[in-house]
């Protein structure tokens, strides 16, 4: 076993693990007091709030889903990152990311960390520290294949190395996949199926790989925007970006104030606001062994309502006069 690999375990399913284990020790302190029984206060922890499960980067509660595209019929959004991570953009992605409070899914490709030499270690420890940031890990196959140019046996190919590399980096294998290309057909969505695996495609673009700088891809994405405004399939959905590109990462930012912008125009007129989502779990269905499509996203009113309260209550003090 690598010395890394024994770290992520321990913090991805060991310490999550062994805080469940305290808390559920406590509550038992706790009703073993109710009934009188002695027991030292100290160890009597308050009584627990609805407790949450850990944050799972591999996504186990995503997995047996439909395919999904990302209607959805609220402003909502969830970022995604493809075909990284990348030694000289990922980590100013998740600088960029965290300054704006933002989680969102990388779609990585497993050759990209599966050598032993120095790059390939720099590269699985730079995955390890996306999932240390809260952010969900999906699979894109081993080595950006074109999966319905493979026969049945090429595609459980790809799929068997992307797992075996997971498996050595963090611990585990990832239930999100995203076809490379969004190239799929009735054989290579069984076959995933097959392996449990939910397909995240995308509704929502920035004309990253074309354009070569940041000022480019933020007008894209305000393009975008404009387009989903008046998308009948509603205005939300799954925005696809490359963590792999440079103007990508310089471009973030602005697509951050693009966003601020609307809403302050949003929160006057008293619409709906723009709502960026920290993980995917609203385009998730499950389907059991059945690889249809998700129509869109079936978001719970109350939930809406709620983030809505909050994000108009954080942005009457940005909007200004
Ligand atoms: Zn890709």
């Amino acid at each position: 076993m690598r010395p890394g690999m024994r770290r992520s375990l321990l913090t991805f399913f060991l310490a999550p693990l062994l805080a469940l284990l305290v808390v559920r020790g406590s509550v038992r302190a706790h009703e073993l007091a109710l009934v009188g029984a002695v027991v030292p206060t100290t160890v009597v922890a308050p009584e627990p709030a609805e407790a949450t499960p850990p944050h799972d980067p591999l996504a186990a509660e995503l997995a047996g889903g439909r395919t999904t595209r990302g209607f959805v019929r609220h402003r909502m959004l969830h970022f995604t990152f493809d075909d990284g991570p990348r030694l000289d953009t990922t980590p100013r992605l998740l600088d960029a990311l965290d300054a704006h409070g933002v989680k969102a899914t990388f779609f990585v490709v497993a050759r990209g960390f599966d050598g032993n030499n120095a790059t390939d270690r720099a590269k699985a420890a730079l995955l390890r520290e996306v999932a240390r940031r809260g952010h969900t890990i999906g699979a894109h196959t081993y080595d950006h294949a074109n999966l319905t140019r493979l026969d049945d046996e090429g595609i459980r190919a790809q799929l068997d190395a992307q797992e075996a590399v997971f498996e050595a980096v963090l611990g585990g294998r990832p239930w999100l996949f995203r076809p490379p290309y969004g190239a799929r057909d009735e054989r290579t969505d069984a076959l995933l199926v097959e392996r449990g695996y939910t397909q995240m495609l995308w509704n929502v673009t920035a004309r990253d790989v074309e354009s070569r700088t940041g000022e480019q891809v933020a007008e894209a994405f305000a393009q975008s925007l404009d387009l989903r405004e008046r998308h009948p399939r509603g205005p939300g959905g799954i925005v696809v970006l490359h963590d792999t590109k440079p103007w990508v990462v310089d471009a973030f930012p602005a697509m951050m104030a693009e966003l601020e912008r609307r809403n302050c125009a949003l929160l006057a007129s008293g619409e709906e606001l723009w709502d960026v989502l920290d993980e995917p779990s609203i385009f998730h269905e499950a389907t059991g062994d059945r690889p249809r499509m998700q129509r869109e996203a079936d978001v719970d009113d109350a939930f809406v309502a709620a983030r809505q309260e909050a994000l108009r209550a954080r942005l009457a003090t940005r909007c200004g006069g």
